[in-house]
C-alpha cells in the first residue's frame, strides 16, 4: 500500500499549489475569452460558443469549490470536532452517493461491523472524505460493479479503519505516487483535488490514509482514524 503523500514536499509547497491554481484556471479563461472574443465579432454560432461557456465556467467553479474545501478547517471555527459514531456517517454518504452510483450500474454496499468505538472527527468534513472517496470508485467503473464501504475495528480498538474499494480499472503501479499530487487526473472533467483535499481532512483529524491498487482489478482507499476508548457498559468481557 502506497501511503499518501509521504514525501513532506508534495503537500508544503503552497507555493506550487498557488501557481498550479493559477494555471488551472487560466486556461478556461482563455477558453471563455475566446468565445467572448468570436461572439462580439458576430463570428461564430453564438449558442454553441454559450454551450462551451458554461462548461468552462462549471470548470472554474469545481476548482475553487474543492479549494474552499480545503482552506474550511483552517477557519477558527471550521473543524468541529467531537465524539461520533462512524456508521450514520457512511450511511448518510451511501444514501447521498447511491442514486449517482446506480446510474452506472454500481451496486454500492456497506458493512459497518459493530461495535465501533467512537471517533473524533467532524462529521460534514468526514462526508467529503468519502463523498470525494466514493466518487473516485463510480467513475473508476464505468461498466458497473460492486463499490464496497466498510468499517472495522483497528489495532486493540484504538483505532477504526474504512475501506472503499472497488472493482475499476485501478492505477498502474508507477503511477501510484503521482495520486494524491495537486492537480494530477486522468480524467477529462477532473480536478486533480479529490484526493488532496481527503488527504489534508484526514491529517486534520490524526489519521491516515493509503492507497492498493491494481490493474484493472480494483482499487481500496484506506482511511484509519482514532477511535475513543469506551469505559466501563457495553464492553464487559463476555463469558
Ligand atoms: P479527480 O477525480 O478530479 O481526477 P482525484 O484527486 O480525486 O482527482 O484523483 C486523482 C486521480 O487518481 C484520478 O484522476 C485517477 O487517475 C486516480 N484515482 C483516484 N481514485 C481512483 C480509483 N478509485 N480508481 C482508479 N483511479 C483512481
Ligand atoms: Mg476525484
Amino acid at each position: 500500500a502506497e501511503e499518501f503523500l509521504r514525501r513532506s514536499d508534495k503537500i508544503s509547497a503552497v507555493a506550487q499549489l498557488a501557481s498550479g491554481i493559477a494555471h488551472e484556471i487560466r486556461n478556461p479563461l482563455a477558453a471563455l475569452k475566446w468565445s467572448v472574443q468570436l461572439i462580439q465579432a458576430d463570428n461564430a454560432d453564438s449558442k454553441q460558443q454559450v454551450e462551451l461557456m458554461i462548461s468552462e465556467i462549471d470548470r472554474i467553479d469545481s476548482i475553487v469549490s474543492e479549494f474552499m474545501l480545503l482552506s474550511k478547517p483552517e477557519k477558527s471555527h471550521g473543524l468541529q470536532l467531537g465524539q461520533h459514531e462512524i456508521k450514520p456517517i457512511l450511511e448518510s454518504v451511501a444514501n447521498l452517493m447511491r442514486y449517482q452510483a446506480n446510474r452506472t450500474r454500481v451496486n454500492l454496499e456497506l458493512e459497518v461491523r459493530a461495535p465501533l468505538n467512537p471517533v473524533t472527527c467532524d462529521p460534514n468534513q468526514l462526508k467529503q472524505v468519502f463523498i470525494n472517496l466514493v466518487k473516485n470508485a463510480i467513475e473508476a467503473m464505468p461498466d458497473g460493479g460492486r463499490l464496497l464501504i466498510s468499517a472495522v475495528p483497528g489495532k486493540d480498538e484504538q483505532s477504526v479503519v474504512i475501506r472503499v474499494s472497488d472493482e475499476g480499472m485501478g492505477i498502474p503501479h508507477e503511477l501510484l505516487p503521482k495520486v494524491g499530487e495537486p492537480f494530477y487526473t486522468t480524467k477529462d472533467k477532473g480536478t486533480g483535488l479529490g484526493l488532496m483535499v481527503c488527504h489534508q481532512i484526514i491529517e486534520s483529524h490524526h489519521g491516515r490514509m493509503s492507497i492498493d491498487s491494481e490493474l484493472n482489478v480494483g482499487t481500496t482507499i484506506e482511511v484509519e482514524l482514532p477511535a475513543v476508548a469506551q469505559t466501563a457498559i457495553g464492553h464487559e468481557q463476555s463469558v
